[in-house]
């Protein structure tokens, strides 16, 4: 059966709620998007036919500032997905303490289907169709799946052209050279990183000596692959949407790198003793490290009971479910959840963001050791608490986040 994605996110809500007592008017209006558009998109295709898309873009709360989410394209997008990843942002800028609130868009998309015009075309209309719901002070895009810089560039140019002025800060993940920051293209998965050296600090295990087992190679997927292969983990499986790839020895990622530039899939990658496994077979394996880095709903009942590791790095967000959650905490397995884990992606933005708004920007290094050091603070406030309360990784991560939007909430009154 389908899991609903914004039933998953308001369930996280409500075990929240009843362990920080939270004020039911507060739960309720939480429970809640602030403001929900769908748009109908015609594009004229390359062969001269006319196909209609279906966008969406949803702000889940705005109480502590702009709206922050990136924009989704895929054939699964809907609205109940792009509401939940809107919610999370809220959860996830909340726990960094950025002056912002949470959002999502996303176009129901086969991206493999269109040609690169089709694709500009898309986003370029798009843009116009919610050309009023977005802004440097109402809601700031950025990449997701199946969206780059290229994508932000576009929306960048459209919303400029529209406004009569350059406006670099109504997205981020922009390029470079049109006012993106450095460090953004990899920031999710570096903060990934960070956090994967943290958590096994804490837990008194040396994550060079790993073995790990990634699910996705895309944006985040391949930083973090590229990472820990580096430092010397054994990267035992990971997979795109084309195959899962298993080795017991350890697949060797450059090479894998290489090869998904060149033929954009890894499913025909067979060096050594490459194999292709099942699904069902990947959330078997006995790994130290799990790092889901796909989408949502992927550890669920059906698989939890079998997943045979220590941690759980979420790189997507939202892959793990209520139910699972409970069953990997039976099993004694560390979740370290998506709104801190992957949250070095948002951090970087709101830095692209501020340079933006300040035209002054920073060098590589003062990105990472910026990334570095509000990235540790939050993780070390999640962990303290969860050792105070004796509650799950996720359980903390979410008391401060939703405290934090909560206090915001009381303090602004419900208008009018
Ligand atoms: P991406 O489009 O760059 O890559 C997604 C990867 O997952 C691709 O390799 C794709 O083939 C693979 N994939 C898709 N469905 C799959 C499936 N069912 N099984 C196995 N592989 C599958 O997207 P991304 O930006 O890397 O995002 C991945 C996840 O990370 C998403 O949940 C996204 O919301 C989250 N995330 C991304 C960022 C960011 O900065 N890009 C930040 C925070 C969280």
């Amino acid at each position: 059966m389908e899991i609903n994605p914004y039933e998953v996110a308001k369930k996280q809500l409500a075990i929240v709620a009843k362990e920080i007592n939270l004020d039911p008017n507060i739960h309720e209006r939480l429970k809640y998007c602030q403001r929900i558009l769908t748009v109908s998109i015609p594009i004229i295709m390359d062969n001269g036919s006319l196909q209609m898309f279906e966008g969406h873009r949803v702000h889940h709360s705005l109480v502590k500032g702009p709206g922050k989410g990136g924009i989704r394209y895929s054939k699964n997008v809907n609205l109940n997905e792009v509401k939940a990843l809107a919610m999370w942002m809220t959860w996830k800028t909340s726990l960094l303490k950025l002056p912002l609130g949470g959002a999502k868009g996303g176009i129901k998309v086969d991206v493999k289907k269109l040609s690169k015009a089709e694709l500009e075309r898309l986003t370029r209309r798009y843009t116009v169709e919610i050309i009023n719901f977005i802004g440097p002070d109402k809601d700031i895009p950025a990449p997701d799946m199946n969206t780059d810089s290229q994508t932000m560039a576009w929306l960048m140019d459209v919303y400029s052209m529209h406004k009569g002025v350059t406006v670099p800060g109504v997205v981020t993940g922009k390029p470079v050279e049109i006012g993106g920051s450095l460090g953004r293209s990899t920031a999710t998965g570096t903060g990934l990183f960070f956090i994967a050296e943290a958590i096994c600090l804490k837990m008194g295990l040396n994550l060079s000596e790993m073995t790990v087992a990634i699910q996705g190679f895309g944006k985040v997927g391949k930083v973090i692959a590229e990472k820990l292969y580096n430092i010397g983990c054994k990267i035992i499986a990971i997979s795109d949407s084309s195959a899962i790839l298993y080795s017991e020895d350890g697949i060797n990622i450059n090479e894998l790198m290489q090869w998904k530039d060149k033929y954009k899939e890894i499913k025909d990658y067979k060096k050594n003793s490459v194999q292709n496994i099942s699904n069902m077979d990947f959330f078997k394996l006995k790994c130290d490290i799990l790092i889901p880095a796909a989408t949502e709903n992927q550890i669920t009942k059906e698989n939890a009971e079998e997943i045979d590791c220590k941690i759980i790095l979420e790189g997507a967000n939202g892959p793990t479910t209520p139910d699972a959650d409970e069953i990997l905490k039976n099993k004694g397995i560390t979740v370290v959840p998506d709104i801190l884990a992957n949250s070095g992606g948002v951090l970087v933005s709101y830095f692209e963001y501020i340079q933006d708004i300040n035209a002054y920007f920073w060098d590589l290094e003062r990105i990472n050791k910026e990334l570095k050091r509000v990235l540790l603070k939050a993780f070390e406030d999640v962990y303290t608490l969860s050792q105070e309360r004796k509650v799950t990784l996720r359980m903390a991560a979410y008391v401060l986040a939703v405290s934090g939007v909560a206090e915001a909430i009381k303090l602004r009154g419900h208008y009018p």
